[in-house]
This record gives C-alpha cells, structure tokens and sequence, in this order.
C-alpha cells in the first residue's frame, strides 16, 4: 500500500468588519451574499483537486483571512466537511480557526468544536485601548477577556494570541505591560510581531514620512522590545520556536511548521498560497481576478512549473533558519540527494566563527546574536 503524505491545508476568508488601518492582507468587509458566493467559488475550487486526495493525509488545516468567525458558522461546517470528504485526516490533525475578539459567541464557539476545531487564534495585538483604537481594530480588551473565556469555557485547549510590537507612539512600558498581561492569562501559544508599514495602507502614508515618522519607534527600541518579549515569554514557561513565535511545550503550531520545513501545503481563496509536488503557486488576491482563475485552479496547478534545485535550496536555508529546530546536514541530503553546497559550507563556518550560528545535536541554528542580523545572515545562503 502505498503511503499517503503528510498535507496541511490554508483556507483563506477575506471578510472582515472593517479594515484595520495598517493591514495589507486580502480582506474586506463584505454581506451576506457574497459570503454565501464566496464559499460557493472555495468549494469549487476545494473539489477540483479531488485527483489529488487519495495520495494525502492531511495533518493540519488552517482558517485564516480576513476573519473566519465573521462567517456564518454552517459555511465553517460546509468547508471542513469538503475537505473531509476528500482527504483521510490525521487523528490527531491540528484545526485552527483565526477569531477576533467581538465577532465571536458561545453557539459559534461550540459549532467550531463540533466540527473538529481544536485550535483557535485570537487577533489581540495590545491590551492597551489606545493603541487598538490607533490600529483601527474593532474590539477593545474587554471582548478579548470575554472571547477568551468563551472559548476557553466551550473546550478549547490550544489559543494562540496575537501582540504586535513597534507601533507608534509605543513605549516599551506599555509593550511589556501587553506581554506580561497576555502571559499571565495563559494562553499556550503567543505570536508577537513587529509592525511592518506595508505601501497602500493609511499607516504607510501617515507613519513612514514625514512628522509621522517620529511617532514611529526607532530601531533601537524596535530591537530592545524583540530582546524583552523573549526574555519575558520564556520567564513564563513559553520558548521561542521561531523568529516570531512562542509555545508552551508540545504547543508549537505545526502549521506553521509545515511553511517552516517546507512541507506540502495547498491553499484555497483569494490570494491563498500553495507548495506541492516541487511547485509554488498563489491565488490572485483581486476578488474578481481570483472567480475567475479558481474555475480553472487544478489546470493551472498542473501547468506550473516546478522550482528549480537551487530555488528550493535557498528556501530550505532561509525558512529553517527562522526556526529554533533549525536546519540538518541529514535532512538536506535526504531532500535534495547531495550535501550542502561548498557556499554552504564556507559560510556556516564564517558564522560559526563568529557565534552567529550553534551546532548540536546534529542540528544548526541561527544563536541569539545570528537572529538580530538574520536578515544579512539569511541573504548568504542565495547560491551564486
Ligand atoms: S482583522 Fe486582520 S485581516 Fe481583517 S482588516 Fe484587521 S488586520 Fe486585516
């Protein structure tokens, strides 16, 4: 018999209240009916790749956006049983739905268990209300409490929460205050990011010149806040796992693990991205532009070509880095049938010199000092 692969699974729904003013994703707020077609056009898409399911074992799924628990909660079912009835599932796969506080009750909350949702990532970002009213969020910190224990109360075991760093006007009283408030709550998972100002949003115009550019926090605090999150999540039991990322033991999200390692993943939904058999492929993020390359989503996947040796390298070298596990001799052999390249080699050493990277256990990682330079460490691993 042949063994089926291990598959993760992105889901992508762009529907949100309304859109947070820093926020570049593919979202935005929509009614009734274009939900309702939406979900028609994802199932669709979903069903095209039946050809594919009996070759796969899907470890993990993940509903993402936008935000899934603005979604009519039935259409939730809808999607997950889709999938079911394409693919076998793991026993023990991972189902994370992203909630925001404020859009969230105790029947939707005991729907998402009944469909297998076992996993629930809650966008906080500050639990100070000027900061969220500054970010354009639409909940303040009291709904969060409230979401919290609403999801903590209908079962869920595993909730990541989201906090965001390096916003104007923070200090880093308030960030640690945010930290420390969200550590004390326990959730088993927290993801603390920086903001980044991304071109087209109202943040990119008011915050990246002008006086509004001293609002910002400089570089320096910047670092000194990514330094005192580690320092204070891993005095209260969470380790970092990954640039970003935070767990209590056996809490790691092996969903983002599989991005991480490049494991196979496909993504359904506007501007969802995908990486199997070989091949990286993406979903137009343009509402109209994503209907119409949906109906032909199989075809295209099938067309596209597979990324070359040297382009999967680099990825296995910049993704792995990012995580604490980090890279391994073995694995890479195993992945790519041949060593590391001679560029390879000579940089490692060069890092390895300079304390910038650590061996053990057969594994190599980016050492504290190699993360606040990754990204000049991460550009050496371009082949030439
Ligand atoms: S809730 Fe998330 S996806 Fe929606 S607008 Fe805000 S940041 Fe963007």
């Amino acid at each position: 018999m042949v063994q089926k692969k291990p598959l993760s699974i992105y889901i992508h729904i762009p529907f949100c209240v309304k859109k947070c003013l820093y926020c570049d994703f593919a979202s935005a707020p929509g009614d009734a009916e274009q939900m309702g077609a939406y979900v028609r056009r994802l199932i669709k898409e979903i069903r095209s790749f039946e050809a594919i399911g009996s070759l796969y074992r899907v470890d993990t799924v993940f509903v993402g956006g936008g935000t899934p628990s603005l979604l009519p909660t039935f259409y939730v079912g809808q999607i997950l049983n889709q999938l079911k009835k394409q693919y076998e599932f793991d026993p023990e796969a991972e189902i994370s739905l992203e909630a925001n506080p404020g859009t969230l009750n105790e029947e939707k909350l005991g729907a998402y268990r009944g469909f297998g949702i076992n996993r629930l990532s809650l966008g906080l970002q500050s639990i100070h209300e000027s900061e969220l009213a500054l970010l354009g969020r639409i909940h303040n910190y009291k709904d969060f409490l409230e979401s919290y224990e609403l999801a903590r109360q209908a079962g869920f075991r595993n909730i990541n929460v989201d906090l965001m760093s390096g916003l104007p006007k923070q200090t880093m009283d308030r960030w640690v205050k945010s930290l420390e408030t969200v550590a004390a709550l326990g959730p088993e998972h927290i993801s603390a990011y920086s903001l980044s100002l991304e071109a087209g949003t109202p943040f990119h115009q008011k915050y990246s010149e002008g006086l509004g550019r001293l609002d910002m926090p400089g570089e320096e605090l910047d670092r000194a806040m990514f330094h005192e999150t580690k320092k204070i999540l891993e005095s209260r039991g969470y380790s970092r796992y990954e640039f970003s990322n935070y767990a209590k033991k056996g809490f790691e999200c092996r969903h983002n693990m599989c991005y991480w390692t490049l494991g196979e993943y496909l993504g359904f939904g506007q501007a969802a991205a995908s990486y199997l058999e070989g091949k990286r492929f993406v979903n137009p993020a343009d509402p109209g532009a994503y209907q119409a390359a949906s109906e032909k989503a199989y075809a295209s996947f099938r067309s596209a070509p597979k990324q070359s040796q040297k382009e999967a390298m680099e990825e296995y070298m910049f993704l792995g880095l990012r995580t604490r596990q980090g890279i391994s001799r073995e694995d890479f052999s195993r992945r790519f049938g041949t060593g590391f390249p001679k560029q390879y080699e000579k940089e490692l050493l060069d890092l390895y010199r300079q304390d910038l990277v650590e061996q053990s256990g057969g594994r190599i990682r980016l050492t504290d000092q190699g993360i606040d330079v990754s990204n000049i460490i991460l550009a050496r691993f371009l082949l030439d």
